[in-house]
């Protein structure tokens, strides 16, 4: 009976209990800093519309992806789980990678199809391809219906024209791969891609998703996984020189639209105040692009690496009348996503597996504390025999290992370097991240022994008890695992060229 009331209390808390179930969008920016936004602090992007959200919503400031790099962190944000237990490392996947998420693990899509949701992903999901295997790591196989989008970084291809209209990208990117492929479903339906309307594309695949199943009264789950504001940066005719911040504020520019032509349909169709939104990024920015790049605000280096830059992002969450506008310093990561959006949906979290990720429901809903006062952080490339390179608990945060990505000498400090290798710290390297976010000052280590000991014992455990994945990215491939509309066409890979596909978004596009 106790139990009873409780949970109808909680029910009623939420908000979520009676009607239909709440709507999930999930917007999710790539190699973006956590400086990068207007309301993160950037005196010079134009984001009016993630502004908008944040003012609306629960800006996050202490927001952890699980890897400094793509997939690993793609894996983990959709599985709950960090990604040494699904096999997503070391690194990432390429062009002709031919392993992927394996279908035994248990997606957010899969967990809301069980609830009766429509499913669909708009962009870049990097979780493998499998062409060669009837695209069976394609999203379509991993609980979503629809897939419109480049399975993975569009760097992993040739690049050609990146501004409207005919303006190159800043490099050719890998000339040796087949180009770009956009793909509907299992089907490419553009080789290569047209960076020039691709916004447009994905918008339109988004907001016409949006609008079928608000029709319909449908719960649905989107997840927008956006190409921006990766490497080579892009732009439409309308972005193109829009930012006084250059490529990379043009590029940044275009992605906010897209999120305010989603925030537009969400209002018009009646369904925000039945809507739950979260948006956030994959990793910290690629500090190897200088001014091309994004940037980490206050924080120390970026992407590939295991400090606060490399993994600490932008993260706000929005639902009217249910998510009180507020800022919160409270622990969150992209693997609690999973088990906050089970409770959301009235869905289930897997038990059968362990998972990483907490509900943050009482963070959300209740400005309450989160289940979490501790973080691990898995290098880009991780080994069982090392395992994390850091580990947060409280305000302190401890690191064992320590290495540079994805950063060139130009940079001021080199500890971010590409070049800077591998160092082990015994005993290791503690900073206290509320008074020192950006990692400047160690502590003496002698006197914070408590802490020591605390982090030391929780990281040996957890890394005694990972069970890891067998490795997806050691998979052997060929040139044949790169899509291509043309299989065995010759000269390969450039004669991989269908640019009069089937256009995607006719009528007879299964979101129609
Ligand atoms: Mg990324």
């Amino acid at each position: 009976m106790l139990l009873c009331v409780v949970f109808a209390f909680c029910c009623v808390l939420h908000g979520f209990a009676s009607g239909a179930k709440p709507n999930i969008v999930l917007l999710f920016a790539d190699d973006l800093g956590f400086g990068d936004l207007g309301v993160y602090g950037h005196p010079t992007s134009t984001t009016p519309n993630l502004d908008t959200m944040a003012k609306e919503g629960l800006v996050f400031t202490q927001f952890y992806s699980a890897s400094g790099v793509c997939s690993p962190s793609r894996a983990a944000l959709l599985t709950g789980r960090y990604q040494t237990r699904s096999g997503i490392w070391p690194g990432v996947f390429g062009a002709n990678s031919a392993g992927g998420l394996p279908h035994n693990e248990t997606t957010i899509a899969e967990v809301l199809k069980e609830e009766g949701y429509a499913t669909a992903i708009v962009g870049k999901w990097h979780l493998g391809v499998g062409f060669t295997k009837n695209n069976t790591y394609l999203p379509i196989h991993q609980g979503f219906d629809y897939y419109l989008g480049i399975p993975y970084s569009h760097d992993m291809c040739p690049c050609l024209i990146c501004f409207y209209p005919d303006q190159p990208c800043f490099d050719k990117c890998r000339t040796s791969e087949t180009p770009c492929p956009l793909f509907e479903n299992s089907t490419i339906i553009q080789q290569p891609a047209d960076f020039t309307t691709l916004a447009a594309t994905y918008t339109n695949a988004a907001t016409a998703f949006i609008r079928k199943n608000s029709e319909s009264d449908q719960p649905f789950f989107l997840y927008v996984a956006y190409q921006h504001t990766h490497h080579p940066q892009f732009a439409s005719k309308q972005f193109r020189n829009s930012s006084i911040r250059g490529t990379f504020g043009d590029s940044l520019s275009e992605l906010d639209w897209s999120v305010g032509q989603i925030f537009e349909t969400i209002r018009s169709t009646g369904i925000a105040n039945n809507t739950f939104v979260f948006f956030t990024a994959d990793n910290g920015p690629s500090l190897t692009r200088q001014v091309r790049g994004g940037n980490q605000g206050l924080l120390k280096c970026g992407k590939g690496t295991t400090y606060e830059g490399g993994m600490r992002e932008p993260a706000i969450a929005w639902m009217p009348g249910k998510i009180k506008p507020a800022r919160t310093t409270e622990l969150g990561a992209t693997v609690d996503i999973l088990p906050t959006i089970a409770t959301i949906a009235g869905g289930k979290t897997p038990t059968d597996r362990p998972i990483d990720g907490v509900d943050m429901s009482p963070i959300l809903f209740e400005g309450g504390q989160s289940r979490r006062d501790y973080y691990y952080y898995y290098p880009k490339s991780p080994s069982p025999e090392i395992g994390v390179y850091a580990t947060r608990y409280k305000q302190y945060k401890a690191f064992f290992y320590t290495q540079g990505s994805h950063c060139g000498s130009p940079y001021y400090d080199h500890d971010c370097w590409e070049s800077t290798r591998q160092a082990k710290h015994d005993p290791p390297l503690l900073f206290d991240l509320l008074q020192d976010p950006s990692e400047k000052y160690p502590l003496n280590v002698e006197a914070y022994k408590d802490v020591v000991s605390v982090i030391t014992e929780m990281t040996e455990k957890f890394n005694r008890e990972m069970v890891w994945g067998t490795s997806e990215m050691h998979v052997k491939s060929s040139s044949a695992d790169q899509p291509c509309c043309k299989p065995n066409c010759k000269p390969f890979p450039t004669c991989c060229v269908c640019k009069q596909g089937r256009l995607h978004l006719d009528k007879s596009s299964p979101i129609f």
